[in-house]
């Protein structure tokens, strides 16, 4: 627990300083373009980027599925999201610590994003929950992208920095459920994708569900 606070102090001060030092460009009688383009990129990290695992946060999830609905709709392609959850997570920390936990929710969205396409992109939802959203993309094929990100989570080996992890490494596994953009919107599309990842834990965890 201390480790944690510490870390958010840290976070804290970076912040801090990040806007001192926005504050003292601007003041300047010729404030000069790369250093505010620099320091205001740092900024938008900061305010749209989960610390944690470097993906999008859930401030910015809202606006960002806002523009692919509208994008959608307008260009007539279809959009799915992944909603997906680390199983027994709570076991996990409590067996080999919180900070193992956190190398595991590092290890699982690197493994996100090197298995999708650079026009989509991951947010962390809640705790152990993530969305992946795939525009212009079927059911069929999130599926397929999906079951690919589970089998090679659930096969990654994630660096342990417990010394509770006897062989060294210790995996985790997934369940994602998945849904499509309807008329309905994205409020129930995000609904549809929870109903489904229920599904997925209800079915014995380490699955993919769909709701079509
Ligand atoms: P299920 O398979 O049904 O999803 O069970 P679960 O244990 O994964 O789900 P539960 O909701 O009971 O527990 C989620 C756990 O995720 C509890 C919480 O401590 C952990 N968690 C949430 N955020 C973080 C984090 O940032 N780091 C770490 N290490 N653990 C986290
Ligand atoms: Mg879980
Ligand atoms: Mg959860």
């Amino acid at each position: 627990m201390k480790k944690r606070k510490g870390k958010k102090e840290k976070r804290y001060a970076a912040l801090e300083q990040l806007s001192k030092q926005i504050r003292s460009e601007i003041k300047k009688p010729k404030p000069e373009a790369r250093s505010l383009g620099r320091l205001f990129n740092e900024l938008y990290s900061y305010a749209t980027k989960d610390h944690l695992t470097g993906v999008f946060n859930r401030r910015i999830l809202d606006e960002l599925l806002g523009r692919e609905m509208e994008k959608s709709i307008r260009q007539g392609l279809p959009l799915a999201v992944i909603m997906m959850d680390i199983d027994n997570f709570k076991q996990y920390n409590d067996t080999y610590g919180h900070l193992q936990g956190d190398m595991a929710l590092k290890a699982a969205t690197k493994t996100i994003q090197r298995l999708t396409r650079k026009e989509d992109f991951v947010a962390r939802y809640g705790g152990e929950e993530f969305i992946i959203v795939l525009p212009n993309t079927k059911l069929k094929k999130a599926r397929e992208i999906a079951e690919r990100i589970r089998k090679k989570i659930a096969e990654t080996k994630i660096r342990a920095i417990s010394k509770r992890i006897e062989k060294g490494f210790e995996k985790v596994t997934v369940s994602m459920g998945i849904s499509k953009l309807t008329k309905a919107g994205i409020q129930y599309m995000l609904d549809q994708a929870d109903i489904a990842l229920y599904k997925a834990k209800e079915k014995g965890k380490n699955k993919v569900c769909v709701i079509e």
